[in-house]
């Protein structure tokens, strides 16, 4: 007797999914959209907040395992330190959304040091921070997803984003080179690239710049992009590596 896909997913654990920054927009939506999916998920913020527990009380309510881990992604000592007590305790994850990211826009001729070296560190040292303490794990289990949220910024350039253009730009070149060292490990890296998305992250000033040069006129929603992040950690997308997938209403 042949078995089912349902059968052998409900035959085996759950999988785990860590997604950085999941306590709002786009990574709370991810965490939603797997939650459905039946994954284990590993929530994570800067701190304990009303988001993170509304978050937390949502996935219990959905029947869901879920932890949560709470870090700044700058800090790469704390950052190592709380990975590693959680894959000490839990093991392994099957997956890893590499998501929380900041902007600090405006054009570089007034851009202060900090606007500069807090999205630099945020956006593209977070990647160093987060993967190198569980990269290793999951190379042991020559099996596993990887997911870095980058920005159509980081394949164009944007007016008033040299700084967020640059760190993005700067995770597409990461995800594609350690997609190159883990493929032989099983594990896929790929990228996805958002347009303007409907969060606190997008300005009313920023949307009503942008809205005339997309092409379907209207922001996409967070599960937009929380569908192509479930694609992409589902065995249909084992053979789907080092990509970089806009979700932008065409502007790319
Ligand atoms: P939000 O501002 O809604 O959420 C950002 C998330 O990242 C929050 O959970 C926040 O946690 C977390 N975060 C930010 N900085 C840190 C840090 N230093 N340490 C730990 N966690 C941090 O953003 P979006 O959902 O809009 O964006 C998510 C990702 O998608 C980002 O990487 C962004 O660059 C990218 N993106 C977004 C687009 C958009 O139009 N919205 C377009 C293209 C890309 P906390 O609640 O603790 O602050």
């Amino acid at each position: 007797m042949t078995e089912s896909s349902t059968d052998s997913r409900a035959a085996r654990p759950a999988r785990t999914v860590f997604i950085t920054g999941s306590t709002r927009g786009i990574g709370r939506a991810i965490a939603l959209r797997l939650a459905e999916d039946g994954y284990s998920l590993v929530i994570h913020g800067r701190a304990p907040s009303e988001h993170s527990a509304s978050l937390l009380a949502e996935l219990a309510r959905m029947g869901v395992e879920a932890r949560a881990l709470y870090f700044d992604v700058t800090d790469r000592a704390r950052a190592a330190e709380v990975i590693a007590a959680d894959l000490e305790a839990h093991g392994a994850y099957w997956g890893v959304v590499l998501n929380a990211g900041i902007n600090r826009d405006g054009p570089l001729a007034g851009m202060s040091e900090a606007d500069w070296d807090d999205v630099l560190s945020t956006d593209l040292g977070g990647f160093y921070n987060v993967l190198k303490p569980l990269i290793l794990p999951m190379a042991r289990k020559r099996a596993g997803r990887i997911i870095v949220m980058s920005s159509v910024s980081g394949l164009t350039g944007t007016r008033g984003q040299t700084n967020y253009a640059a760190a993005k730009a700067g995770l597409i070149g990461a995800a594609k080179s350690l997609a190159a060292e883990l493929a032989s490990r099983g594990i896929t890296v790929n990228v996805i690239a958002p347009g303007l998305i409907d969060t606190e992250m997008v300005t009313d000033e920023n949307r009503d710049r942008i809205l005339p040069y997309i092409p379907m006129r209207r922001l996409g929603r967070p599960s937009e992009v929380a569908g192509l992040a479930a694609f992409l950690l589902s065995d249909e997308a084992g053979y789907i590596t080092r990509a970089v997938i806009p979700v932008s209403g065409g502007i790319i």
